[in-house]
């Protein structure tokens, strides 16, 4: 604690210190476990950078030169660099990088595209949809009306002919694709007909893949049908806490959509995140595509890994998976609850997740638990890493000696001590000290 403070006697300054000490502790327990959420990702420098500066502290209401506020000068400018960024990489015609969250980017959406009463068609949640597309999400916000697709319970996938039958037959004006569980492709391009039959939007939630796409992987929603793109920014994309949205679409289309962002669902946009998720899309643009490539290299690693030890990985029949995610019925380990507390007891940091078996019942405990490769990517594990963790996984829920095996991952995640596929070279879960 600085000296200078205590010795000024101020009343609250203990509890400045506790929260910062609450912090700290925070990132050393990031910095000693091994992190596998599966919609989490840390930045690089230079995206960190851009956080902490005076962009954070304005306001910017409306799009770039037609501002509400003087003062926007160079955020112009930030601004319109970050669209050309973003069509550059993702290839889109339009980039709306304000909505601050990825549940704001669908709710522009949804503002833009749809009334109340409307008929929005989505992935169901057992088969991996996200709250924000259900009806006590942001879609029953605005009071729709939702009907969901039949997929296949093992791949978790949306069901092609099935869901054009449904699709033809519910003529919703809306189609939500993208899923909070995303082990492969929609199946997009195969729905084609039954879009065009109905006059439908099609919308593409990628806040989980969008790091993927922008390596051109995973698959390419755009040039497959879909009108526009939203997603997080912090997922495997490995930007701030933030949105995007893209769009391949008519400028009626993006004009409804940017009013759904300003002034539907949106005053002031972040800055200074903003400019993070720009540094980050340049970031992409130079290691993105390797980037990407050793993320799903990593999950079907640990997927078949995991599987020969035992545990009963989904989607067997495709590979376990195309993406970041994988997801297992841990069952016979003793369900999702106890499975994902006893890996956080040993340093193992996941999630427990519902699975098509649960029927959307049992949300606090669930049959499953969902691993994201993304994050262990980004600080330099190879797919003979993956195998120790896979290791490491099943002895945990083996053993009755936690205390090894505790000791065994704070040695794996101790040798993973740089930020990887962007500039510069910087530990992961540093603190930044204000007073040094
Ligand atoms: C995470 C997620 C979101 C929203 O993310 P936030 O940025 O946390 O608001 C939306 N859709 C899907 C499919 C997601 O997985």
């Amino acid at each position: 604690m600085p000296d200078q403070m205590i010795e000024k006697n101020y009343t609250f300054f203990n509890e400045a210190m506790e929260l910062r000490n609450l912090a700290k502790k925070h990132q050393e327990f990031f910095r000693n476990d091994i992190p596998l959420i599966a919609s989490e990702n840390i930045m690089s420098p230079l995206a960190k950078e851009m956080l902490l500066t005076d962009l954070g502290s304005r306001y910017a209401e409306g799009l770039p030169h037609h501002r509400y506020y003087q003062g926007n000068f160079y955020v112009d400018e930030i601004e319109d660099k970050i669209i050309e960024l973003s069509n550059r990489l993702f290839g889109s015609k339009q980039t709306d990088p304000r909505p601050i969250s990825g549940t704001n980017a669908n709710m522009a959406v949804i503002y833009g595209f749809l009334n109340p009463g409307d008929l929005i068609a989505a992935p169901d949640l057992s088969g991996g949809g996200h709250i924000s597309a259900a009806r006590f999400g942001a879609v029953g916000f605005r009071g729709l009306d939702i009907k969901t697709y039949p997929y296949d319970p093992d791949t978790m996938t949306v069901l092609p002919d099935e869901a054009s039958k449904m699709i033809i037959r519910e003529k919703p004006k809306v189609c939500l694709f993208g899923q909070s569980v995303f082990l492969f492709p929609t199946p997009l391009k195969e729905m084609n007909d039954a879009f065009q039959e109905v006059g439908c939007r099609v919308w593409y939630d990628g806040a989980h893949v969008l790091g993927l796409l922008a390596g051109g992987r995973f698959q390419d929603p755009l040039r497959e049908g879909a009108d526009v793109i939203t997603a997080s920014t912090h997922k495997t994309f490995p930007g701030p806490q933030h949105g995007i949205i893209l769009g391949s679409t008519s400028d009626e289309n993006w004009k409804a959509v940017q009013r759904g962002v300003f002034p539907g669902t949106l005053s002031n946009h972040h800055l200074n995140s903003m400019a993070a998720l720009g540094m980050t899309l340049v970031e992409e643009l130079e290691f993105g595509k390797s980037y990407a490539d050793q993320i799903i290299k990593n999950s079907k690693t640990l997927a078949e890994e995991l599987a020969s030890l035992g545990m009963n990985v989904l989607g067997e029949s495709r590979g376990y998976t195309e993406s970041h995610t994988l997801v297992a019925d841990v069952t016979n380990f003793g369900g999702g609850k106890k499975v994902s507390e006893t890996l956080e007891s040993v340093g193992i940091i996941l999630n427990k997740n519902l699975l098509p078996v649960d029927h959307n019942k049992n949300s606090q405990n669930p049959s499953g638990i969902r691993i994201g490769t993304q994050e262990i990517t980004r600080i330099g594990f190879k797919e003979s890493d993956c195998k120790e963790l896979a290791s490491l996984i099943i002895d945990s829920l083996k053993a009755s000696d936690y205390d090894h095996i505790k000791e065994k991952v704070r040695d794996l995640k101790g040798r993973f001590n740089e930020i990887h596929y962007c500039y510069g070279r910087e530990k992961p879960y540093e603190y930044i000290n204000v007073f040094n």
